[in-house]
């Protein structure tokens, strides 16, 4: 394999050139609607149809029993996969925030609450550096970002994405430069700011905010920029597929028989099937049927809404919700997760804001787990759904929390003390808690 020196190819590289970019295993990229191919570059739509790009690899050579092997001797992070990933062999050994590994917590008292006795797991990915699940596609552009030359990474963001840009840019040593609503959570705002880029709020929302940055790209103002979710979006998207591999492996190389996934753009979940369907293919599991579920926030439910109508096109909604980080009205990956919600057996339900709020006290009363309020998101849909019975309690079920309640107290505000005494025994007494 080649090594790559950042110096020799840069962002002027378009779609046509082949630059000798060294991405590991990406063969080219693939449109996801035509299958027309065109050399890994900084692109993300299709020259003939306009549809969604995304890495194709060449996976040929493994066997699974030593890619078991080398994968499991791998380190704690994200880069054990690094086979089956969009980056050069050597990835762990430069400077990136090592994500990943998070705990697959088996959350025994929550299932007895929720009445699941198949076995209940939540993907703790608030364990993450900047305690959202945003590290892990942060990590794939970033190394995209290096084979091309840039210089400086930007993104829209609906909160965590700006944070994880930020940390990742300081630690690698590009400039950045992120773009997001102006009226989010504080929590938000100011782990985005504390790492040292430039921190933009756009009035408006974020699909507002990701039209922003489209425009920005085509513009000289936006030369040698990249945007992690947008001209990096392949690459970015491909990080989550780390997901599926460590829910996988934390389970004994099994595959979960039910996982419930938040929505935003869809990205996430789409790429988790992608994950899955892989770790098949290569033969790390057994080829059992799995169903994926999506969750949204009533208040932004373009999917689910889309998906209970029985629809297969998503139509665009003003986000009004608690839920910010998956507040995005016009979801780009939207049609292909009703595809997989539909494709599994799975479904896509949405919980109200107050359901919201529930579901991160239940989780956190009952596991000690404290998450944002895509986490609540998740918990709240994956009750809903059981008491439905959309999904079956009998089944080994993994949930997502994708992010740390820290960045959202707003959401919890109102817990807090039980009762303020004088610092004596029979004011204590008089509280009334003995
Ligand atoms: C970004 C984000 C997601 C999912 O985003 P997709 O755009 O659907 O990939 C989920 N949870 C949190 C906390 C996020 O920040
Ligand atoms: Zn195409």
């Amino acid at each position: 394999m080649a090594v790559q020196t950042t110096a020799s190819t840069n962002e002027s590289t378009g779609s046509t050139a082949s630059p000798a970019v060294d991405l590991g295993p990406a063969a080219a990229l693939s449109c996801r609607e035509c299958g027309h191919r065109v050399p890994l570059g900084p692109v993300f739509a299709c020259e003939e149809c306009f549809g969604p790009l995304e890495v194709a690899y060449d996976f040929s050579g493994h066997d699974p029993e030593s890619l078991r092997k080398r994968i499991e001797a791998g380190p704690a992070s994200i880069w054990r996969y690094a086979p089956l990933l969009p980056v050069p062999a050597d990835v762990a050994g430069k400077p990136n925030l090592n994500p990943g590994w998070t705990a697959l917590v088996k959350a025994d008292n929550l299932a007895r609450e929720l009445g699941v006795t198949g076995g209940l797991y939540v993907k703790d990915d608030s364990g993450n550096p900047t305690h959202s699940f945003k590290d892990r596609v942060v990590a794939q552009a970033l190394e995209a970002a290096r084979a091309f030359g840039f210089t400086t990474l930007s993104c829209s963001s609906t909160g965590n994405l700006a944070g994880a840009v930020g940390a990742a840019a300081a630690r690698a040593g590009f400039r950045s430069c992120v773009f997001i609503p102006h009226d989010l959570e504080q929590g938000k705002v100011v782990m985005a700011a504390v790492y040292g880029g430039e921190l933009v709020g756009i009035e408006g929302t974020y699909d507002d905010v990701n039209r922003f940055c489209s425009e920005l790209i085509g513009d000289p103002a936006g030369e040698g920029w990249g945007f992690v979710n947008v001209n990096l979006r392949p690459y970015y998207a491909e990080g989550s597929k780390t997901l599926a591999y460590e829910v996988c492996e934390q389970l004994g190389w099994r595959l979960p028989d039910q996982i419930v996934v938040p929505i935003a753009s869809g990205s996430q979940l789409t790429k988790i099937d992608k994950g899955l369907r892989e770790l098949i293919g290569l033969g790390l599991v057994e080829d059992r049927p799995y169903k994926i579920f999506g969750a949204q926030a009533e208040g932004c439910s373009p999917v689910s809404t889309a998906f209970k109508a029985g629809h297969d096109v998503v139509r665009p909604q003003k986000p009004d919700t608690i839920a910010k980080s998956l507040a995005i009205g016009n979801p780009a990956d939207g049609p292909y997760v009703l595809d997989i919600a539909r494709r599994t057996g799975g479904a896509v339900e949405d919980v109200t804001d107050a359901q919201v709020v529930d579901a991160i006290k239940l989780l956190a009363r009952t596991e000690g787990i404290f998450a944002e309020t895509a986490g609540g998101v998740t918990v709240g849909v994956t009750r809903k759904l059981i008491e439905s019975g959309a999904l079956d309690p009998s089944k080994t079920t993994v949930v997502l929390n994708t992010g740390d309640g820290l960045k959202t107290l707003d959401a919890v505000a109102g817990t807090g003390l039980t009762a303020t005494i004088r610092p004596n025994l029979d004011s204590f007494r008089e509280a009334g808690l003995v």
